[in-house]
């Protein structure tokens, strides 16, 4: 049997694991690229696979980074079915419609520009419709109950404790005489997140391919309530509006949740709390239908309220782009919560070009960032970012709450797989940038004792009994240059920056002098912006 990795591979987005056994082909996951531009050409690759080969798909969870691109799958060619559970798929049916509408939108933009210029049609990645027929696709599981996907494979939904409904898969394949039991962690969710039910505990495999968002940190343990508290507080003292970009999914629910316990117990003014995102609306609502995988604080919370986990007074939905724009207009303060978290797209962006250079306002980074995306650069402390085209100066206080990760960190990972009772034969450290991939790969031979392997897109292990080996790819070769040459720029621009803050320390007193080598250093900020976006 082969597992062929062809996402996720030395980057956190585009999960993708492909399982060929006897003459049968399984994809865990089809998710789409996100972040830079570089990252996300991949989207646009062709698959490595014939889609309309691939006799079914295992999917993890929502999370566009793990199933967005099951829409152009289908609309390649895939006719058999996705495999999930029953909130992976209520999710799906509001995520990927959506993606699908950006995709739709993008094609459109550029179509219009492209036309006046003289280019070429560009077709969409998927619309909406593909992502309708893959959403038909699929079928629902319970948690614990094992299934058989293609004929020799058999899969059982775990809790994963990241997003209402995602999953880790147990996977038996049976390859002639040989069995070979696998996990795929998908996303990892820290213990005690609220809302959610905490991870499942680990079966013995003798391979587990594990996510490594996180691998090379810990979070901080603080009290978040407090921390949140504070900042909607001195907001509200300085007569500003609490932006807070969010995963519509996950963070969203996880920050109502919140602010319902501190306006409860006094701590934060009953200010108006604004959900603008369509998906958001609509994910809570998936949230607050499905008490099932609640945890025990939240079940009964659920109870106590008369079955509504979240029931503010002070809380909106806005559903029209109209009823959005208005918020623009309305007197602070105000929280607002948007999409998307990374703020790359969405309506975050209109709150952001209006709240970002407003010094009273306050902007609330509650979760991971790629690289490349505005989100991160904000986390940096960019003193403008370009949003929809236009220059925004950055005056707003920005913070990065970092404790909300829905992923587990490199401690709460290893102490997830230490509960092991047999040592698996190696972990395959996926879904990560390379330094956290690295770091959790050496904190697993450390502390595990195990076999670790950081695949590169396209690499595959093929697996007979008890031999395996790994045949290299080279198929993202040039793209992982690139990769590096980035990171390399963006610790020349750090080290640029600290050179630039000492010289104008030094040069303050020659007032003439400053203005001079402002000038040149400016030119080469310049510079080497235009190589970092060229990339
Ligand atoms: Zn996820
Ligand atoms: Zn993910």
């Amino acid at each position: 049997m082969k597992l062929t990795f062809l996402g996720a591979a030395r980057t956190v987005t585009g999960s993708c694991y492909l399982i060929e056994v006897g003459n049968y082909k399984l994809l865990v996951d089809c998710g789409m690229f996100q972040g830079s531009k570089l990252v996300k050409a991949f989207n646009e690759k062709e698959f490595l696979f014939n889609p309309a080969e691939i006799d079914a798909v295992v999917l993890t969870h929502a999370h566009v980074d793990h199933s967005g691109l099951l829409p152009k799958l289908t609309k390649e060619g895939f006719k058999g079915t996705i495999h999930c559970t029953k909130s992976t798929k209520e999710l799906c049916s509001i995520l990927l419609p959506d993606s699908a509408h950006i995709q739709e939108s993008d094609a459109e933009e550029m179509n219009r520009k492209g036309m006046r210029a003289g280019k070429k049609v560009v077709l969409p990645l998927f619309t909406i419709d593909d992502a309708a027929d893959a959403v038909k696709l699929m079928k629902i599981h319970d948690f614990g109950v094992e299934f058989s996907p293609v004929p020799g494979v058999k899969c059982t939904f775990k809790i994963a404790g990241h997003i209402l409904g995602s999953a880790f898969i147990q996977m038996k394949v049976q390859d002639g005489k040989d069995t070979t039991k696998f996990i795929f962690t998908g996303d990892i969710g820290q213990p005690n997140q609220p809302i959610i039910d905490d991870p499942a505990s680990l079966e013995p495999a003798d391979f587990i391919i594990t996510e490594s968002t996180y691998g090379n940190r810990k979070h901080e343990a603080y009290d978040k309530e407090a921390e949140l508290a504070e900042i909607v507080n001195d907001t509200v003292k300085r007569g500003g509006n609490v932006i807070i970009p969010a995963f519509a999914v996950g963070r969203t629910q996880v920050l109502l949740y919140y602010f319902q316990k501190m306006i409860a117990a006094g701590k934060i003014p009953e200010i108006p709390i604004y959900v603008d995102s369509p998906m958001a609306n609509k994910a809570t609502e998936i949230t607050l239908t499905n008490p099932d995988e609640y945890d025990e604080e939240a079940r009964a919370l659920y109870v106590m309220q008369g079955r509504r986990l979240v029931n503010m007074q002070n809380l909106h939905f806005t559903a029209t782009a109209q009823e959005s724009a208005a918020l623009n207009h309305m007197d602070s303060p105000m929280i607002i919560l948007s999409a998307s978290g990374m703020c790359d797209a969405g309506r975050i962006l209109h709150h952001l070009k209006h709240n970002l250079w407003r010094k009273e306002c306050s902007v609330i980074i509650a979760g991971y960032q790629a690289e490349g995306s505005v989100g991160r650069k904000l986390v940096e402390g960019a003193k403008r970012v370009k949003l929809m085209g236009e220059e925004i100066t950055v005056q707003a206080k920005i913070y990065n709450m970092k404790g909300f990760s829905a992923h587990a960190d490199k401690e709460q990972l290893i102490a997830w797989y230490d509960a092991l009772k047999e040592t698996p034969r190696c972990f395959f450290v996926t879904h990560g940038e390379i330094d956290a991939s690295m770091v959790l790969a050496d904190e697993i031979s450390k502390k595990i004792g195990t076999a670790t392997y950081i695949p590169h897109f396209g690499d595959c292990a093929e697996i007979h009994g008890n031999e395996w080996i790994i045949h290299e790819s080279t198929a993202a070769q040039e793209e992982e240059a690139a990769m590096e040459l980035k990171a390399a720029l963006a610790n020349m621009e750090s080290d640029y920056l600290k050179q630039k803050s000492k010289v104008e320390q030094i040069i303050t007193r020659d007032a003439d002098k400053a203005a001079a080598i402002k000038k040149k250093m400016d030119k080469l900020r310049k510079y080497m912006d235009e190589l970092l976006s060229d990339l």
